[in-house]
């Protein structure tokens, strides 16, 4: 299944809603420009290995191109390519001045010493010195990439270009120019939006029971904020299956399990469950938080959710927000409840540049209000159209794009 051909679809749905110009959607269904890269890495054990990686520079139109890297076995072009799509989308989205980029490495980070992982992180980052930099593209996590990581590669940029650059990556450590609320702010902004969702639904959380897939940066977290906010949750899951329990989960026991065995394999906090099964529990919310094409045509129908949080990016194909959608349930899409993380890679961007930083419930503040706003913006936009809020945040962000590229004149 092709992610990019996912991505282009939903791009044609929205651009007839959106009254796109031919020359403008034409523009958008292509890269701007990409690079692929080899990377030769001298193992630990002096062997030799040679890994692919990508860098996909999809849209400038709004300002430098920012997206995270995703270090992956699957990792393709095809998936980087829609990723750095979605990127750009959900800038617009939320209104932030940044284009979209995304990149990524064909490799399980797991397979590797520390040592590996740090010398092939250097390794991309050294290649990408050229066209990165904080006015031209700037990368960021994404699945198996972390805050350490982000400090190798700008510290590698850095001693490339001969000056202290904190502002080429974001979601570096803190004592390395990262921001305050980076490492929450995907679940944050996503706990921000629900919240909205819940009160035009009339729906207490109390009274609200979820089932979240992935347990990394973005579902670990999710699932801890949903539990504080008093949202129960059955039911939380990793790659190597999940864990089911009808009366709620112990989310912190869950979160320490995983830590001290690694994965949540025979885990007593409840029965087991697999991935697929977890998105077909009888609950009020579903979270796909891990990756892409999870709820698709064939599985589609036995969604018992009433609402589709998206809080990895391309977890629901065409098809599938197709038969979700006769069946009324609510998908927030992807480029709305995923953008906190984005959005805190902006404020992080601008801290850098200015050299000045701001405390937590500074980027907390800043966080929720234009969380908040884009979904009433989104929320509106569907109202008017009538249409799902996919479409409705495409709508929103390819007016954003097309005023931007056409102010900018004839080429
Ligand atoms: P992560 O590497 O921290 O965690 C990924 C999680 O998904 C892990 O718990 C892993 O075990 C699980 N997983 C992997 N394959 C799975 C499978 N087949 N089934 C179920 N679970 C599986 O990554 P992350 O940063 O949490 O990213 C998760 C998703 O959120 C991705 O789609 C990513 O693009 C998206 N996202 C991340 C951010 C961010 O700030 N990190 C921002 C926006 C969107």
């Amino acid at each position: 299944m092709s992610v990019f051909a996912n991505a282009l679809q939903q791009l044609k749905i929205a651009a007839k809603q959106a009254g796109l110009s031919d020359e403008i959607l034409q523009r958008l269904q292509k890269p701007e420009r990409f690079f692929q890269f080899s990377l030769p890495l001298t193992m630990d054990d002096g062997s030799i290995k040679v890994f692919e990686a990508y860098r996909v520079q999809y849209s400038s139109a709004r300002g430098p191109y920012k997206g995270g890297l995703r270090f992956h076995p699957k990792t393709n072009l095809d998936e980087v390519k829609a990723l750095a799509f979605w990127m750009a989308i959900k800038c617009a989205v939320v209104g932030i001045p940044l284009g979209g980029a995304k990149g990524g490495i064909t490799v399980d980070p797991k397979k590797l010493s520390k040592g590996e992982l740090e010398r092939l992180s250097r390794a991309l980052a050294r290649q990408m010195v050229p066209f990165i930099g904080p006015q031209q593209d700037i990368p960021a996590p994404d699945v198996n990439t972390t805050p350490e990581i982000m400090g190798w590669i700008m510290d590698e940029y850095s001693r490339q270009i001969g000056r202290f650059e904190p502002g080429v990556v974001t979601g570096k450590p803190l004592n390395l120019g990262g921001s305050q609320g980076r490492v929450p702010a995907t679940a944050q902004g996503g706990l921000f939006v629900l919240l909205e969702l819940l009160s035009k639904l009339k729906l207490q959380p109390k009274r609200v029971t979820a089932a979240v897939q992935g347990m990394g940066n973005v579902g670990g977290i999710m699932a801890q904020l949903l539990h504080q906010t008093g949202i129960t949750v059955v039911a939380m899951s990793d790659s190597s299956g999940g864990v089911y329990n009808p009366q709620g989960l112990d989310v912190s026991a869950v979160e320490k399990y995983k830590k001290e065995y690694g994965s949540l394999k025979n885990c007593p906090a409840g029965m087991p469950i697999t991935n697929q099964k977890l998105l077909e529990l009888p609950v009020t919310l579903v979270i796909p938080a891990a990756l892409e094409n999870q709820i698709t045509k064939d599985n589609a129908t036995k969604i018992k959710a009433k609402v589709v949080l998206e809080m990895a990016n391309g977890p629901t194909t065409p098809e599938a927000d197709i038969k979700l959608a006769k069946r009324g349930v609510i998908v927030v899409p992807d480029v709305l409840s995923n953008a906190g993380g984005v959005t805190v890679s902006y404020f992080e961007l601008v801290q850098n540049l200015q050299q000045y930083y701001w405390d937590e419930g500074e980027v907390m503040v800043k966080l929720e209000k234009i969380m908040k706003q884009s979904f009433k913006q989104v929320w509106h936009r569907a109202e008017q159209l009538k249409i799902d809020l996919r479409t409705a945040a495409y709508v929103v962000a390819l007016e954003r794009i097309s005023q931007a590229l056409e102010a900018k004149g004839k080429y």
